[in-house]
């Protein structure tokens, strides 16, 4: 069959599952323009189903997401949700569709500051790159999770930094970022989108950003209040665009 689902019949559910190290939400679109937000993974019947993990993504299945001990696995089976995801991202690179789905499609270089560091890349709403400024070397004489040593996250990595941050130890890690973001080659753009927990905890991180890498703009996550992130816009985007590539 060749449509647009979503427009033949607008009653079709979109289910986004987002899957966090500590916890799992699920936001439901549809019918219409209702949303709904549900804590754990939940998948209405007949609904169409995206997913947004940790880790390592390949051909539908997670290869590798370490915090969650899943070694190629379907998540959607993993989980319990039935018939596998028709979309199945990187959490970082979901976000970053999410922020460009949130402003009408802009370009976005998205970094993800929370227990770990990650950045991907938006253009003409579709992801570029991802997986990025993380593991660029350099900054310390610490060994990484990765096992190399200087990665940024061993200087503005939750897992790295004391609990709670002192205005110092964020505007340390907010520098080391400007500093990674200069160096990587994939994110030149303008527009900068920092989201992730630490950047959710502690508002002073895009603020200090904005100050060390004054020739980009910088803006804090447009994900509305309450829910963890803007993954769930970028999975009903790609579900969107899916069917639309169907025509
Ligand atoms: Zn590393």
């Amino acid at each position: 069959m060749k449509y647009i689902l979503s427009q033949v019949n607008p009653g079709t559910q979109l289910t986004c599952v987002e899957i966090g190290g500590s916890s799992i939400e699920t936001v439901v679109f549809g019918p219409g323009d209702s949303v709904q937000r549900v804590d754990g993974a939940v998948r209405p019947d007949g609904s169409r189903l995206a997913i947004a993990c940790p880790g390592l993504i390949k051909d539908g299945r997670v290869l590798g997401a370490a915090n969650l001990g899943w070694f190629d696995i379907d998540p959607a089976a993993a989980l319990g949700l039935g018939e596998s995801a028709e979309v199945l991202l990187n959490d970082a690179e979901a976000a970053a569709l999410g922020e460009s789905a949130l402003r009408e499609l802009a370009d976005v270089v998205f970094i993800c500051v929370g227990t770990g560091v990650g950045g991907a890349v938006v253009v003409a709403g579709k992801i570029v790159a991802g997986n990025l400024l993380g593991h660029i070397g350099g900054f310390s004489q610490e060994v990484c999770s990765c096992g190399r040593v200087g990665c940024l996250e061993t200087v503005a990595a939750g897992w790295a930094m004391p609990d709670p941050l002192t205005p110092r130890d964020i505007d340390r890690a907010a520098m080391a970022i400007a500093d990674a973001l200069a160096r990587e080659p994939a994110a030149t753009g303008r527009l900068v989108v920092v989201g992730g927990g630490i950047a959710r905890r502690y508002l002073a991180m895009c603020e200090r950003l904005s100050v060390h890498a004054p020739s980009r703009r910088i803006e804090a996550s447009a994900a509305p209040a309450g829910y963890k992130s803007a993954s769930a816009w970028g999975l009903r985007h790609a579900l969107e665009a899916s069917s639309v590539n169907q025509l």
